[in-house]
Order: C-alpha cells, then sequence, then structure tokens
C-alpha cells in the first residue's frame, strides 16, 4: 500500500446537473465538495475523482485496483450502475480489503447492498431538523466529534432499515417529528471494511457540516485495508485446510 491513503470519491454526478438547488450548494458536485474538504489532510490522503458519466463509470480497472477506500454517493441513477463493476467492487472489498464508505442514498446503491447482503429498504419521510448522536465515543470514526450535534435540516430516514445487524452502531439520528436512524454503522465482510453514513441529500448542506467533514475523514483512515501477510493473498483457501 503506498503511503498515502488513496481514496476515490464516486459520485453519480446527476442532481448537481439538473437541480439548480444541488448545483447551488455542491457547484463542484458533491464529490468535488468532499475532495475540496479533505484538501488540509493531503499530506495523508491522495484523492481521485470518479463520476457514472466519466468512461467505465469512472471505475476502469486501474482506478479500482489502486484505490484503498472507495467511497459512493448515488441516488437517481443507481440502476444504471454495471453489474459487473458491482462484483468487482464486492470482491475488491471481500478479497483485497478495500474500504467502502457509503454515504446517503448509497444505502440503496448496487454496491452496497451487494457487500452488506441486504436490500437496505428504509422508512422515508421529509426534511426535518436532525440531531446526530454520538452512540460509540470509543470508536476512531467518532473522535472529535460531541456527545451530539445539530445538522440542520436533513431528508428523514427512519427505522426499519433493512440491514444486517451491524457490526458497530456509531452514530444514532434523531428526527424531529420522532424518527429514529441508525445513521453510522460498521460492517465487516471478508478482508474489508464498511462504514454507512446518512447524511447528505442533495439540497440539504450537510457535507458543509464540520462534524460531517470530520466523520468522513475518521472513516477514510478507519477504512483503509489493514496490512495482510502475502502468505494469505490469492490463496485458495478451501485447498490449504485440506
Ligand atoms: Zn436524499
Amino acid at each position: 500500500m503506498a503511503d498515502k491513503i488513496r481514496v476515490t470519491i464516486w459520485n453519480e454526478f446527476r442532481h448537481e446537473k439538473t437541480d439548480a438547488n444541488a448545483k447551488a450548494l455542491y457547484p463542484l458536485g458533491i464529490h468535488g465538495t468532499i475532495k475540496e474538504f479533505l484538501g488540509k489532510y493531503d499530506d495523508e490522503i491522495e484523492v481521485t475523482l470518479a463520476a457514472l458519466d466519466d468512461s467505465d463509470q469512472g471505475l476502469p480497472d486501474e482506478v479500482l485496483y489502486n484505490t484503498d477506500v472507495l467511497m459512493w454517493w448515488g441516488h437517481m441513477a443507481h440502476g444504471e450502475v454495471n453489474d459487473e463493476l458491482v462484483a468487482k467492487i464486492r470482491n475488491r472489498v471481500y478479497d483485497d480489503g478495500m474500504g467502502f464508505i457509503a454515504m446517503h442514498s448509497a444505502h440503496f446503491s448496487k454496491p452496497f447492498r451487494s457487500i452488506v447482503g441486504t436490500s437496505g429498504k428504509l422508512l422515508w419521510g421529509d426534511e426535518q431538523q436532525e440531531l446526530i448522536w454520538n452512540v460509540l465515543p470509543a470508536h476512531p470514526i467518532a473522535a472529535g466529534i460531541p456527545e451530539h450535534f445539530d445538522l440542520g435540516t436533513e431528508e428523514m430516514y427512519g427505522e426499519p432499515f433493512m440491514i444486517p445487524q451491524p457490526d458497530e452502531l456509531v452514530f444514532v439520528g434523531w428526527f424531529k417529528h420522532g424518527y429514529v436512524f441508525r445513521s453510522g454503522c460498521t460492517f465487516f465482510r471478508g478482508r474489508g471494511k464498511v462504514f454507512y453514513f446518512q447524511p447528505g441529500h442533495e439540497t440539504e448542506g450537510a457535507f458543509h457540516n464540520p462534524y460531517v467533514q470530520r466523520i468522513l475523514y475518521n472513516a477514510i483512515k478507519w477504512a483503509k485495508p489493514n496490512e495482510f501477510g502475502d502468505k494469505m493473498h490469492d490463496c485458495d483457501y478451501r485447498a490449504n485446510l485440506l
């Protein structure tokens, strides 16, 4: 692994071209905005941007296989993502330990559902005030985050959220109209680490919130692949047991 964490931020990048509100909030695109705030960590993190309409849907092999942590934002075009690419992403997590960070509506993305193995359905509702509660303050992803913070207005995502029981629950979202949501969850899959984080609707300002920015930075550091012994790499596990 290179010294810097090689992060690829994949964005569907459609709303920011067609929706005036999304464009005004994220003129660089959501991926460009994330890259911008990660810039202050450029001694630790190297960022590549990828979008659905790029060639090879933004993830040709030379990008995917040189990515330590893949961040994913998608919403209106989940179905357009190539199934062969989804399988490659899943296998890169399972077999190579690539980190995967699914943001907001990526709960319904093909890669997230394929990696965690459930539908990702949830209760959905109107935008309203949300507080994010830090329920696992000892977790590396919670570093620097207070007991709770006010996200302002965000699209409501509620329970039940059709995910497997998370390996760790780091954040819980509380919505003004009474709903709650498992807003920050981790999953260990094969050799890889997965973080799902709920804030980030395209017409709300979550990616400008300093705590959201810190959480995503923490998540990148947490999700980077472990160093694995060469001996295990690419072996046939079953054969080794015989
Ligand atoms: Zn949304």
